[in-house]
């Protein structure tokens, strides 16, 4: 999954990834069926060392642009997980309260206690996202929030949170497809909103907002993931291999037993 990595802004650029890229998996698309649900096995095995170990914890972030695949993706990848244990969150539009306050409020509360998965269906990037290229606050109030984003991630990682931050990455011609299903099939008739033509519009002062949140943001220790997102099969494979080689790094063990446990005789 190296190759999908980045953990500095130096040499990076979103034109070095491609979004159809299909490499990471080289067999037939049977094989990749039975691929996907090893590895969802793996994950699960390794969610519940996770809960039982009750020492670490997981914050997953995941952005991408409208019919990027987010939902998707937690549904395909989290399938068979204990739910006891994975959380997702969801950061839409900010209420009035929230938007009362500074944007990592809403944020905070929703981090990962030991033990747990939580994972970000969209996050604080959208304020340097959505606000930048919308012009919802003034440049200079957005421009110092990625160093801000990277004090508040280590500091949950200081504390104890492993972080992974994923980037599914569409292109504008598979978003074009993907609307047209919205508007073709009745049963998705529901998801499609006339709201995301706009953003559609803006499309590369999107993807230049995406550059420099990665950019700035990408850290040894809080690692960006752009990962080509055009193949939902490819997709579902390189996020579950991601999140398994996080948790196995971690080397958890379950905990120690209570002495004695041998001796006792249940009657
Ligand atoms: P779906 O796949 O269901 O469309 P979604 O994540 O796009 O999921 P929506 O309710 O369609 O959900 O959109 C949420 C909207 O809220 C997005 O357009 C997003 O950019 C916006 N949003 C999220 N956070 C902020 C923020 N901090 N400031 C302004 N807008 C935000
Ligand atoms: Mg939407």
């Amino acid at each position: 999954m190296d190759q999908y990595r980045v953990t500095s802004a130096a040499g990076f650029s979103l034109a070095q990834f491609s979004p159809g890229d299909t490499s990471a998996f080289e067999g037939s698309r049977d094989e990749a069926k039975k691929h996907l649900k090893n590895l969802r096995k793996e994950l699960a095995e390794l969610q519940f060392l996770l809960w039982a170990e009750d020492k670490h914890k997981l914050l997953v972030v995941l952005q991408a642009m409208d019919t990027g695949g987010k939902d998707g993706t937690i549904r395909n990848v989290f399938k068979g997980v204990n739910p006891q244990g994975v959380w997702v969150t969801n950061f839409k539009a900010p209420t009035a309260e929230e938007l009362a306050h500074d944007y990592l409020w809403r944020v905070h509360p929703h981090a990962p206690g030991n033990g747990e998965i939580v994972v970000f269906n969209r996050s604080h990037y959208e304020d340097v996202l959505v606000v930048r290229v919308l012009d919802l606050v003034p440049s200079q109030r957005w421009g110092r929030r990625y160093d801000h984003i990277v004090d508040f991630e280590q500091r949950l990682v200081d504390e104890g949170t492993t972080i992974v931050k994923i980037y599914l990455n569409i292109s504008k011609d598979e978003q074009a497809g993907r609307l047209q299903a919205r508007l073709d099939d009745p049963e998705r008739n529901w998801k499609f909103n006339a709201g995301d033509l706009d953003h559609r519009k803006l499309w590369d002062e999107y993807m230049a907002a995406y550059e420099d949140a990665i950019a700035r943001t990408a850290t040894a220790t809080a690692p960006w993931y752009v990962v080509p997102a055009n193949a939902k099969w490819h997709r579902n494979i390189v996020v579950t291999q991601i999140l398994v080689d996080t948790l196995k790094a971690l080397d958890m063990k379950f905990p120690e037993p209570e002495a004695g446990l041998d001796t006792i005789v249940i009657e």
